[in-house]
């Protein structure tokens, strides 16, 4: 047997187990990741973003001391320790009281990480994530130069992601400091330059995401990849993932992408943990899991009931998937490996996945 059958024999096998793993982690449903959408507000008006965000600096908060019951209640029925926070937004720095409510957070024993644009990070910022707590933070990059400029909407948006992480680099304070880049078809044929000076940042991650419809995308579809570009993108993550050690660079969970590429582009075979161990609470007050998730997967209200009810008597449309069989998931031969893809692709008046990238790879079905 030559290595490419035994490598792709072994990872069926693999890919066997991590199954069965899927099924007794819904059952269990054990917390360990929360998403805390602390703003609507941004900075940005970026073309591809996939939050419903606005400039308008009255749009409303939840207030910090109902942010903090669900904090609270989360510390009381669960272990603080083993659930990581993930602060959204928006724009989480356009926050007044973010750092206040984030220190609470962390005394409640919570671990917490941001996803930020980087327009507002300076020295002092970095001082009181660091101060709160902060482990991981990611920093928005999507492309070189005029590329991610473009993108982002703003002149001056590159030179302060590229400075916010610098700044959270050379800080030494943090365990990850990683770039996210959003893929196109433009940025994909500056792959290998933006490689380049993600590696001069000294940071120690690289996130690879690709544009979904969602929030403005939608209006923007030149914005997503076909099938040729797919393949292109992930031909590079494999090759950089095999040569560099010191940069972890991975592809995020975005549908299963088919035996060729799983375990390839990124660390583990595809899993959407939505609603299974990743909920999540959104700007007004609702309980969901991803904050990229429509509104039509929210599960309970903080005006109406704790979060610990809810996670254990809710959220059964995301624990058990099959009523996602419909039509071309109904009768697919890798269901169990997919399971009607990433929940943030389920197009709800379709009735099936925006996009199965398994169908777009193997591009002879089409
Ligand atoms: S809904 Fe999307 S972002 Fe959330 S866990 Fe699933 S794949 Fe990841
Ligand atoms: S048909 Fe559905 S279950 Fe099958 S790979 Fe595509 S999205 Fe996944």
């Amino acid at each position: 047997m030559n290595f490419n059958k035994r490598n792709s024999y072994k990872k069926r096998i693999q890919q066997w187990g991590w199954n069965q793993g899927k099924k007794l982690r819904a059952n269990i449903h054990d917390l360990n990741y929360f998403f805390w959408e602390a703003t609507l507000k941004c900075n940005l008006n970026c073309l591809h973003c996939g939050s419903d965000c606005s400039k308008d600096n009255n749009c409303t908060e939840l207030p910090a001391e109902k942010v903090l019951q669900v904090f609270s209640n989360i510390a009381e029925n669960y272990s603080a320790q083993d659930v990581m926070v993930a602060v959204t937004g928006g724009e989480p720095l356009m926050r007044r009281d973010l750092f206040d409510v984030l220190n609470k957070v962390n005394q409640l024993g919570f671990s917490w990480g941001m996803v930020t644009n980087g327009m507002l990070v300076n020295e002092n910022v970095v001082k009181k994530c660091a101060e709160t707590g902060m482990k991981t933070v990611s920093v928005s990059l999507d492309g070189v130069r005029e590329s991610h400029n473009w993108l982002r909407n703003e002149a001056t948006s590159y030179d302060r992601a590229i400075g916010a992480l610098r700044l959270f680099s050379k800080a030494n304070k943090f365990d990850t400091v990683e770039a996210i880049t959003c893929v196109n078809p433009v940025n994909l044929k500056q792959l290998d330059e933006l490689y380049r000076e993600i590696k001069n940042l000294g940071i120690n991650s690289w996130r690879i995401l690709t544009i979904f419809p969602k929030g403005r995308a939608v209006s923007s579809k030149a914005l997503s990849l076909k099938a040729d570009e797919f393949k292109e993108l992930f031909s590079f993550i494999k090759e950089k993932r095999q040569q560099d050690s010191k940069l972890h660079i991975n592809y995020s969970e975005e549908g299963y992408l088919g035996c060729d590429w799983e375990k390839e582009v990124r660390d583990d075979f595809y899993y959407c943990g939505a609603g299974i161990n990743i909920a999540g609470l959104l700007w007004d007050g609702a309980y969901s899991a991803c904050p990229s998730l429509s509104r039509n997967w929210i599960q309970g209200s903080i005006n109406d009931s704790l979060f610990s009810d809810v996670w254990e008597t809710k959220y059964a449309n995301m624990r058990n998937r099959d009523w996602m069989k419909k039509e071309h998931c109904k009768g697919c031969h890798v269901w169990s490996n997919c399971q009607g893809s990433s929940l943030h692709l389920w197009d709800w008046d379709e009735n099936k996945p925006q996009i199965c990238h398994y169908r777009l790879l193997s591009i002879n079905i089409e």
